[in-house]
C-alpha cells in the first residue's frame, strides 16, 4: 500500500512539474505570438497615418507653388476626389494678416522655420489647420482626420479591437479606437512620434491581454498528454518490475526448487530403487515365514535383519546427497559481499506478498552496510525462503496484526541475521526435524526449503538455527562470517 501511495506521489509531482514547465513554454510562445502581431500592426498604423501626413505636406507644398487665385476654396475638385481630409483651403495675400490671430502667429512661424505650420488644433474631433507661409500668397488647408484614415487598410477595428489606438499632440488627444480596458496579466504598448516635420503627432497604442487570450486550451491539453504519458511510464515501469520480479521469484523459488528437486527426485530414485525392492522383497518373504504353521522363525529374523540394513542404507543416500550439497564447490566461490544489499533485494521480491497479506514489515539494521563472506545467489535463498516460511505461516494462521522483523546483529567476526514472526511458531516437537529433507506439515509443501538453506548456510562457513519465541512465533538466525572493516 505504502509503496502504491508513493508511486501515485511522485508521479502526480512528476505531472504537475511537468504541466507546469508545459504551461510556461506554451504562455510564453503565446503571448511573443501576441506581441509580434502587435508590433507588426502597431508599425503598419504608423506607417499609413505617416503617408498621410506627407500628403498633407505636399498638398500645401503645391498651393504655395501653383498660387491658384481664389480667395477661399470649398470642395476642390480633383483634390477632394484624392484627399477627402482636406475640407477646406484659405488663401490670404502675404503682405495681409489673417483673420485669426492664431492663424497670424502661425504664419509668422512658418516664415521663421520655412515649413508648413500646425495651428488651430482641435484634436479631439480629428481636425486641424495646417498652413504654410509663401509669396505671394500664403495657404492653409482644414484637415479631417476621420476621413485620412482608409479604414480598409487600417489594422485595428475601428469598434471592438482590444487595442486602444491614440494620437497625441501636446495635451490634445483623438481616441482613434477605444481598445478593451479589462485586468490582465500582461500589457503591450508601443509610442511613436510620427515622421512628418510639421505635424509631429505621438501615435500611441496599447493592448491589455486579458486572462481568456491565455492558451487555456492548449494547456488543458498538454496537461492531459502528460498525464497519459506519467501513467503510460509508470504502467510500463511496473509491468517491467513485475516481470523481474516473476522472473526472479521462479527462479530461486519454485523453477530453481523444482529442477533441484526434479535432479534430487531422479538421483533418488536410482540411488533408492535398489534397497527399497530389497526391503520389500525380504519383508515380503518374511510374512510368509510368520504366516508358515508353526511360523519359520529363524529365516523370518534374518529376512527382517536384512530389511533393517536396506533401510538404512536408503537412510544414508539421504545423508550423503545432504552432505553432497555442502561439498558442492560453494565455499570456493563465496566472497566478501553486502550482506544488507541481499536482503533488501530479497525483501523487495516478496514485498508484493507481504502487502496481499498485510503484513508490517520491521527492519533493525545497522546505520551502516555491514560485509559477510557468502555467495550472492546462496544467501539471497536462505532469505528469500526464511521470509517466504514467515509468509506461509502467518498467511495460513489469519493473525490479525501480522508482523515480520528482521535484525541483523554484528557480532565480533560473525553477523547474525534473524527473521521472526508473530505467527504459530513451530510445533516444539518438530523443532528439531524442521531442517530434515522433506519434513513438512504444509499440505503444499516440500519439506526442503530449511535443509537447502541449512546445507547452504554451512557451505558458506556460517549456520542456521530455529526457535520459538516465548513471545510467540518462530525466529530463524541465520549466522554468516563477517568481514571486518579494516581487514575489507
Ligand atoms: P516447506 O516450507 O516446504 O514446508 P521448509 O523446509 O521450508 O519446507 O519448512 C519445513 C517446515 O518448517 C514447515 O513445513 C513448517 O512446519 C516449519 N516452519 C518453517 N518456517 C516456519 C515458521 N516461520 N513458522 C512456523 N513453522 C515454520
Amino acid at each position: 500500500m505504502r509503496s502504491r501511495h508513493r508511486t501515485f506521489l511522485y508521479g502526480f509531482l512528476i505531472w504537475l512539474g511537468l504541466s507546469l514547465a508545459g504551461a510556461t513554454v506554451l504562455t510564453r510562445a503565446e503571448l511573443s505570438r501576441q506581441q509580434e502581431a502587435f508590433t507588426v500592426q502597431s508599425n503598419i498604423a504608423y506607417r499609413l497615418l505617416g503617408q498621410r501626413l506627407a500628403q498633407h505636406d505636399a498638398i500645401l507644398q503645391m498651393l504655395a507653388l501653383l498660387q491658384p487665385p481664389v480667395q477661399r476654396i470649398e470642395r476642390l475638385g480633383a483634390l477632394e476626389a484624392m484627399f477627402p481630409q482636406v475640407m477646406a483651403i484659405y488663401r490670404e495675400e502675404s503682405d495681409i494678416a489673417w483673420a485669426n490671430p492664431q492663424w497670424q502667429q502661425a504664419q509668422l512661424q512658418s516664415l521663421k522655420t520655412e515649413r508648413a505650420v500646425l495651428t488651430d488644433v482641435r484634436l479631439a474631433q480629428g481636425r486641424y489647420v495646417l498652413l504654410a507661409a509663401a509669396h505671394p500668397a500664403s495657404f492653409a488647408v482644414l484637415l479631417d482626420l476621420n476621413a485620412a484614415i482608409a479604414w480598409d487598410e487600417w489594422p485595428f477595428r475601428r469598434n471592438g479591437s482590444p487595442v486602444r489606438v491614440v494620437l497625441e499632440w501636446q495635451d490634445q488627444q483623438w481616441v482613434i479606437s477605444p481598445g478593451l480596458e479589462h485586468a490582465g496579466p500582461v500589457v503591450f504598448q508601443s509610442g511613436k512620434t510620427l515622421a512628418s516635420p510639421s505635424q509631429r503627432f505621438q501615435l500611441h497604442t496599447r493592448r491589455v491581454v486579458s486572462y481568456a487570450d491565455l492558451p487555456w486550451g492548449q494547456v488543458a491539453l498538454f496537461a492531459l498528454a502528460s498525464a497519459l504519458l506519467v501513467a503510460l511510464i509508470i504502467y510500463v515501469r511496473k509491468q517491467r518490475e513485475q516481470t523481474l520480479r516473476a522472473q526472479e521469484l521462479l527462479r530461486i523459488g519454485q523453477v530453481g526448487r523444482l529442477n533441484s528437486l526434479g535432479e534430487m527426485a531422479a538421483g533418488l530414485a536410482h540411488e533408492l530403487n535398489q534397497p527399497l525392492t530389497s526391503v520389500l522383497a525380504n519383508t515380503q518373504a518374511s510374512l510368509r515365514l510368520l504366516q508358515e504353521d508353526p511360523p519359520d522363525l529363524e529365516p523370518a529374523r534374518e529376512a527382517m535383519a536384512h530389511s533393517v540394513e536396506q533401510i538404512r542404507r536408503a537412510a544414508s543416500v539421504l545423508t550423503r546427497l545432504r552432505h553432497s550439497l555442502r561439498e558442492s564447490g560453494l565455499a570456493d566461490q563465496c566472497y566478501p559481499l553486502s550482506l544488507t544489499q541481499v536482503l533488501e533485494e530479497s525483501v523487495h521480491l516478496l514485498m508484493p506478498e507481504l502487502e496481499r497479506h498485510g503484513i508490517t514489515l520491521e527492519k533493525r539494521l545497522p546505520p551502516h552496510d555491514v560485509d559477510v563472506v557468502g555467495e550472492p545467489v546462496a544467501l539471497g535463498q536462505i532469505i528469500h525462503n526464511l521470509l517466504n516460511n514467515a509468509v506461509s505461516a502467518l498467511g495460513a494462521a489469519q493473525i490479525s496484526h501480522p508482523r515480520i522483523w528482521i535484525e541483523v546483529l554484528p557480532r565480533q567476526g560473525r553477523v547474525v541475521l534473524t527473521v521472526r514472526d508473530n505467527g504459530p511458531g513451530i510445533d516444539p516437537q518438530h523443532l528439531d526435524r524442521v531442517f530434515e529433507p522433506f519434513f513438512t506439515t504444509r499440505s503444499d509443501g516440500l519439506g526442503l526449503g530449511l535443509s537447502l538453506s541449512e546445507s547452504l548456510a554451512q557451505a558458506m562457513g556460517g549456520g542456521l538455527t530455529a526457535i520459538n519465541d516465548p513471545m510467540g512465533g518462530a525466529v530463524f538466525a541465520l549466522e554468516l562470517q563477517r568481514v571486518d572493516e579494516e581487514s575489507s
